[in-house]
């Protein structure tokens, strides 16, 4: 099957997370009668309210050069507004459109096809495929799991490829060697509810919190670490459970995201939250790391890589840590991480879409990068 086809028998398997609807099954089955052990592996949460899917494929018994791929067959909810049918893809002007074709079921396809091609040569070596189904939630019953089972077995790759959208405007012209480290925080804002026309009887605890949240939104984060972009604090969320307009409400809450380089651990970002929290009444936080900031500086990965996609594409890559992170930082405290796929730019969103062209290159690069790592 091509990679075109085979992206769309993918999109076709509405696995929004934790539903997987036979994804892991079809790359299984595509994998199995090429000649790779498969293991679907599925991992259930500790209360049993989480259960997910997984695939483990491996290609070859070496242990001197062992490849990891990793890519996930979940995808978000298609959302409303879609031209067709958002899990029955469609070609249309040089393009595949349906949900998860770039993020990143064109990914998969495009490493399953090229590893097709690839292994029909002799070479020494092991390929590993990690194929999870739950990243877009968090990953706990994916590839946190899924790394923990290798560990055990004694399957953990040298390097690992993310298949993970990673081109901004076209293909081959960004790498990911790293992602920034994603903070989340609650603030809570404690005050006395009272009537808004008598203020001497209140405090309003919203106020309070707008104020502080205008001052962490101007803070100047330090910025020495340039292979990150600059940390940044955003608000994603003001709450009060208050709807009368002539009341001032006792208590309200707001969300930060913060996400941050490797100029700060998460303790000094806890510090400075607290820190600039000073003279403000009636603050309390709590704080959720939903990952550590990561840079993989491996040449030999950065090396190959990119003279794969210079010799398909005659694009030379630009080396970034900037967008959201990935399962990348997870695998990153096994073994080196790098990740490459198709553009971003319509992820996540309506008539999600990857030029049919770029779906083959990519296979294209894939092998490349195989020839070479294997060479
Ligand atoms: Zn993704």
């Amino acid at each position: 099957m091509d990679v075109v086809s085979f992206c769309a028998d993918l999109v076709g398997c509405r696995s929004v997370t934790p539903n997987n609807d036979g994804a892991i099954e079809r790359i299984a089955q595509f994998l199995s009668p090429l000649g790779f052990e498969t293991k679907i592996l599925v991992f259930e949460s500790p209360d049993g309210s989480n259960v997910v899917k997984n695939l483990f494929a491996k290609y070859g018994n070496s242990k001197e050069r062992v490849l990891g791929f990793i890519g996930h067959s979940d995808v978000v909810p298609a959302g409303e507004g879609w031209d067709s049918d958002p899990f029955s893809a469609v070609c249309e002007d040089g393009f595949l459109i349906g949900r998860g074709v770039a993020d990143m079921k064109g990914g998969i396809a495009a490493f399953c096809c090229a590893a097709a091609q690839f292994i029909r040569q002799q070479f020494d070596g092991t390929i590993e495929l990690f194929i999870t189904g739950d990243e877009e939630v968090g990953s706990s019953e994916g590839i946190q799991s899924l790394i923990k089972w290798a560990a055990e077995n004694d399957l953990i790759p040298y390097d690992c490829l993310i298949g993970e959208p990673s081109s901004s405007i076209q293909l081959g012209d960004r790498i990911y060697l790293g992602h920034r480290g994603s903070l989340n925080v609650t603030v809570k804002s404690h005050g006395k509810q009272g009537h808004s026309a008598y203020p001497s009887n209140y405090k309003n605890s919203l106020s309070n919190l707008c104020k502080y949240i205008a001052k962490i939104s101007d803070y100047q984060w330090r910025h020495k670490n340039k292979k990150f972009p600059q940390t940044n604090a955003e608000v994603t969320l003001l709450f009060t459970d208050n709807c009368a307009t002539n009341v001032v409400p006792e208590w309200s809450s707001a969300n930060l995201n913060i996400r941050f380089g490797d100029d700060y651990t998460v303790k000094e970002l806890e510090a400075v939250l607290r820190q600039e929290a000073e003279g403000f009444d009636g603050l309390s936080f709590d704080f959720l790391l939903s990952g550590e900031a990561y840079y993989c500086d491996n040449d030999n990965l950065k090396d190959i890589l990119s003279l794969s996609i210079k010799e398909v594409l005659g694009v030379a890559p630009s080396f970034s840590a900037a967008g959201g992170t990935s399962d990348g930082r997870y695998m990153i405290r096994q073994c080196n991480v790098i990740e490459f796929g198709v553009p971003d730019s319509t992820i996540h969103q309506k008539n999600e879409k990857v030029k049919i062209e770029d779906l083959e290159n990519l296979e294209k690069v894939y092998f490349s990068f195989l020839e070479k790592y294997f060479a």
